[in-house]
């Protein structure tokens, strides 16, 4: 265990492992940092990642983490970051060790933030059971599974008529539940209408089904519309009290604002994954950031010029 690493990464998603493999193989003493919340734990079956498509998540961290450990130049610990602050031209790390791990405080020339998201699903009773096994955020991911089948989409914010317009390229057959709360306009209605989606506008009791397979979204008036399963729009937020100091630009959701290749405001302090704004949120999206940022990283510490 060192002091001092060309590179801190905080989070070990695909893409601070990305970016850890690739720093290691520039020669780059990287210390990798983990505080063991993937949000994807949720879900048994990861899809779209080429050649692990139907990979567990977390086998597809373990293969990561394999291979990481070949290489001397690269240490991974589970750690929960708590704070990450300036000091004499590098940068602080403060991190509580998590499962019996130690806690370790070091200095790193530069910071790599890939923390992903936390994300808190509409409040409704059963909502979480079913996350991740019949009910899914992410259509990319999982529509194909769904694909022509009788489907809800849960959601509270602004964008669920764009979410639902995406949604209907796997099923037409879909009511969009707003809970009362979602914003959908009468444009953006008469539009999902000419596809065949409706909007459902009343309160929303719970979910309902069995052993996460979603059959009925309930509502307040005591009526239930069955449905064959379905996404939900959380609400995402970054969590990133712990570079509070750092006062990183943010977009309007609260998502890291980088460049092209994932340097943030402050210099020295990178971001890649789901913790910055382009998305979309996929492992092998989140995974080819992380190489990107790990070579913008290599370039910057030798002080190789922007193109
Ligand atoms: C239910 C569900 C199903 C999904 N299915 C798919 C799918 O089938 N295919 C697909 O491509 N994508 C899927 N995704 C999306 C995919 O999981 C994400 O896009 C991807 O994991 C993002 O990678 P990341 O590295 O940015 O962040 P994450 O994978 O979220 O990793 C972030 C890591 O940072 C750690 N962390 C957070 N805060 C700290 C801290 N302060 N200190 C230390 N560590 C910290 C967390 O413990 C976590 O391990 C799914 C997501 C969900 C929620």
């Amino acid at each position: 265990m060192a002091d001092h690493y060309d590179v801190v990464i905080v989070g070990a998603g695909p893409a601070g492992l990305s970016a850890a493999l690739n720093l290691a193989r520039a020669r780059r003493h990287v210390l990798l940092l983990d505080g063991n919340r993937p949000r994807n734990a949720a879900t048994m079956v990861s899809h779209g990642f080429i050649t692990r498509d139907g990979i567990a998540p977390h086998e597809l961290r373990r293969l990561a983490r394999e291979e990481l450990a070949q290489y001397p130049e690269a240490e991974f610990q589970l750690a929960t970051v708590r704070s990450v602050s300036r000091l004499d031209g590098a940068f602080a790390v403060d991190a509580k060790g998590v499962n019996g791990s130690p806690s370790r405080s070091v200095t790193a020339a530069s910071v790599l933030v890939a923390t992903g998201l936390k994300e808190t699903l509409p409040a409704l009773p059963s909502i979480r059971a079913f996350y991740g096994l019949g009910l899914f955020s992410c259509v990319e991911c999982d529509g194909y599974e769904h694909s022509d089948r009788p489907l809800a989409l849960i959601g509270e914010t602004s964008d669920l008529a764009a979410r639902a317009l995406l949604i209907a390229q796997w099923s037409h057959n879909l009511i969009v539940f707003t809970n009362g709360v979602g914003r959908i306009t009468d444009s953006q209605e008469a539009v999902l209408a000419a596809r065949g989606v409706r909007v459902e506008r009343r309160e929303i009791a719970d979910v309902v089904g069995e052993r996460g397979v979603v059959s009925a979204v309930s509502l307040a008036d005591g009526s239930a519309i069955a449905v064959e399963g379905g996404f939900v729009r959380p609400r995402w937020d970054a969590a990133l009290d712990y570079v509070a100091e750092l006062q990183l630009s943010t977009d309007g959701w609260g998502l890291l604002l980088t460049d092209a290749d994932g340097r943030t405001s402050a210099t020295g302090v990178y971001a890649a994954g789901d913790s910055t704004a382009p998305g979309p949120q996929q492992l092998i999206v989140a995974a080819g950031a992380g190489a990107r940022v790990a070579a913008a990283i290599n370039r910057d510490l030798i002080g190789i010029a922007r193109a």
